[in-house]
């Protein structure tokens, strides 16, 4: 407990926003932010307006997600302000990876700033606070990559996840994707130790998560030390995890497909609590363009990853990251892209416009550069076709009966919102007492972003027996 947060022998609550934007990653260190402050005296809230720190938790991978930082910054100041004027102090922290690659130009740009801090770095946060409470107005950079793993500071977690959890395993990328930013905000590939792995799943499920999400940008490269010695491969660990007490869903996010190896690929077919369900980024159809981006695998590379996948569980459903504009892409390449997808399949994906990110290769590729223009055409082309099959997907589970984890209330009193295996939002019908819990629902009507269905034993009262579960 640091002095700053006691006053004559109280202890003094103080209050932390945290916005976090981007991938799972940044939302599990948003997690650990909050478990970090708290025992220096900081609770979470809902509103930057009721806080005595705000933290953005940010995203660089592109610029569009780093320009919000400083629209927001801007509001910030306007806050820290009317809080001056009323006698209050707000902090200002910018965290993430555009703290880490913009450390000195937030600094720079925006004065007002307190904190500017990375990936690597937020078990210090305490020691940042007491700087900026010591000194205010002088700012605190902390943007190093330091030698010890900041896994091996941070206090246990708080329980502050929920249901459905997310758990970092692996961190960094050592692959380079020419277009990518990840190897310089989030440094080296680094795995954590299958003991530790365990033992944080274990205190999750013990604070009540029922599904657990392993993480890590490259999250398939895991490779960890096992508690007997030598080192386990992913598959490896996910059937230790899900040999837990408590755990009704297993998945992990996001893989490499040069990483899927066949130890993995089996645990599909053998773990029932990991969940048919791989999010599997090509980028790319063409050979050429993946060349390009260095992925160091060909389209016909992925196809054969996706029909093992699909052997070792028939009924799995695929999503995927697509980049469209690439530096050099032509209607070729494009119309390649559009082939895979097509024989692929994909139940959802997500698609986006090549962002030239400062200091990676294919950002200096200038005389190659593709129009704003075209690009939004092939975006627009591309989500055309996915949303199709994301369509086709979802109307092909009108009838099934599936396990929905029921995680929030619906939009309509009476209503909750859920999961499916396929992580497809699933309303229905049903009591707060489901919330939190795998209940079986009778799949009713499909849309393009949702199910409707109704609880299996309200279904039954209405249409005779039960129909068996199909995923
Ligand atoms: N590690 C994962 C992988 O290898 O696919 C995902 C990393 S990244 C956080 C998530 C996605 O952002 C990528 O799969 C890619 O589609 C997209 N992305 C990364 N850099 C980009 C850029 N410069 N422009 C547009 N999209 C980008
Ligand atoms: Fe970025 Fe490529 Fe690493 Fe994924 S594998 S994080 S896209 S460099």
């Amino acid at each position: 407990m640091g002095l700053s947060g006691w006053l004559g022998g109280r202890e003094l609550s103080k209050a932390l926003f945290i916005k976090t934007w981007g991938c799972q990653m940044n939302v599990y260190d948003s997690a650990r932010m909050a478990d970090v402050l708290a025992p220096v005296g900081y609770r979470p809230v809902d509103r930057a307006e009721d806080a005595d720190m705000v933290i953005l938790n940010t995203c660089h991978i592109r610029e569009k997600a780093a320009e919000k930082v400083f629209s927001e910054l801007g509001r910030l100041r306007a806050l820290k302000r009317r809080k001056a004027m009323a006698g209050g102090r707000l902090i200002i922290a910018v965290a993430g990876c555009v703290g880490q690659a913009e450390g000195a130009e937030i600094m720079a740009r925006a004065p007002y700033v307190d904190m500017v801090f990375g990936p690597q770095t937020f078990h210090r946060l305490p020691e940042m606070v007491a700087a900026a409470d010591a000194a205010p107005g002088q700012g605190v950079l902390d943007t190093e990559f330091p030698a010890e793993s900041k896994f091996d500071f941070l206090p246990e977690e708080q329980g502050t996840q929920g249901i459905s959890a997310f758990l970092a395993i692996q961190e960094g990328c050592d692959r380079f994707c020419t277009y990518c930013v990840v190897p310089y905000t989030r440094g080296a590939e680094f795995s954590r130790p299958a003991a530790d792995v365990l033992a944080e799943a274990r205190r999750l499920l013990k604070g009540g998560a029922v599904e657990i999400t392993l993480l890590g940008q490259n999250v398939n490269a895991w490779k960890g030390e096992a508690p007997g010695g030598g080192d386990w491969g992913l598959g490896r660990l996910l059937r230790e995890v899900a040999q837990l007490d408590g755990l009704g869903r297993l998945r992990y996010t996001t893989s490499h497909p040069s990483d899927m190896d066949d130890d993995l690929i089996a645990a599909h077919a053998e773990i029932p609590a990991l969940m048919p369900f791989v999010h599997l980024p090509v980028q790319s159809g063409s050979d050429r363009i993946l060349a390009a981006m260095n992925r160091r695998h060909t389209a016909d590379d992925y196809r054969r990853v996706v029909e093992k996948l699909r052997a070792s569980r028939p009924d799995i459903g695929l999503s995927s990251d697509f980049i469209v504009g690439f530096p050099g892409e032509t209607e070729a390449d494009f119309a390649d892209t559009l082939r895979l997808i097509e024989e692929t399949g994909y139940a959802q994906a997500y698609s986006f416009k090549y962002s030239p990110r400062p200091g990676t290769p294919a950002a200096g590729l200038d005389d190659a550069q593709i129009p704003d223009a075209v690009k939004t055409e092939r975006l627009a082309a591309l989500q055309a076709l996915v949303n199709t099959q994301q369509l086709a997907f979802n109307r092909a589970m009108v009838g099934r009966t599936m396990a929905v984890l029921f995680d929030r209330p619906g939009r309509r009193p009476g209503q909750l919102l859920g999961r499916s295996p396929y992580m497809q939002a699933v309303h229905a019908e049903a009591g707060p007492e489901r919330l939190g819990t795998l209940a079986e629902v009778r799949i009713g009507g499909a849309h393009a972003n949702s199910l409707s269905g109704r609880l299996v034993e309200a279904a039954n009262r209405d249409a005779g027996p039960p129909l068996e579960a199909s995923a």
